[in-house]
């Protein structure tokens, strides 16, 4: 992992630990309002910056073009049918769970050293994520403004080609074309595992049998 995307994620986490006082290392004024804004939208306080005069901040090096991180749910499933020349990055190699915040992914992908950074990000739908995760950062960093921020501050792009489509219809076209995914928030990695009881597998069996297709959460 390049040195830049350990000193974001270091930021990063200081900001959604809301510490009164961030430690960062030399940077523009310019880079500096990236995580002013930043710690606002997501926490909602202004931070006080202390700068480490020993370090400064360093550059991403892209020697790649573009990826896809990889969860084997609907969206980067769809995503990976429809762009097979991308490079799949299994998220579980380098999250702990499938559903981190959005915002770890972009700082990852340019920290691997990739310019473009895709992922299969939906608008935040208000459910199915655990207390625990702390999402604070979550609906923020789905945004279209997180990433023209983000490209601003790090020169890498971070994009879904979901911000704006609606579930219903991406399941309807991974039905349709025979895309293998598992929503199940149960799921633990086996793709073929559905609990039948969450909120994922009881929509989407709903959805099968309003279009009267088979119910994928039974194969
Ligand atoms: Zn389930």
């Amino acid at each position: 992992m390049q040195k830049r995307a350990i000193q974001d994620w270091r930021i990063r986490k200081q900001i959604l630990d809301e510490q009164k006082v961030v430690i960062i290392p030399k940077m523009w004024d310019c880079e500096k309002n990236f995580w002013l804004n930043y710690a606002e939208k997501v926490c909602g306080y202004k931070p006080i910056f202390s700068v480490n005069k020993e370090e400064k901040l360093d550059h991403y090096k892209f020697h790649n073009n573009a990826c896809l991180f990889y969860s084997g749910g609907l969206e980067s499933a769809l995503i990976a049918h429809q762009q097979p020349e991308l490079p799949k990055i299994n998220i579980k190699d380098h999250f702990e769970w499938t559903n981190p915040i959005e915002g770890s992914l972009a700082i990852c992908g340019a920290g691997l050293g990739y310019k473009v950074t895709t992922y299969g990000g939906e608008l935040y739908d208000g459910g199915n994520f655990k207390e625990e995760e702390k999402l604070v950062g979550w609906e923020y960093e789905l945004t279209v403004e997180f990433a023209r921020e983000w490209e601003k501050y790090s020169d890498a792009i971070f994009q879904s080609p979901f911000w704006l489509i609606e579930k219903n219809y991406l399941f309807k076209v991974a039905i349709r074309e025979g895309v293998t995914f598992n929503s199940c928030g149960s799921n633990k990695g086996d793709l073929s595992y559905w609990c039948g009881k969450c909120d994922k597998c009881k929509q989407i069996r709903q959805y099968c049998y309003a279009n009267n297709i088979k119910d994928i959460t039974k194969l």
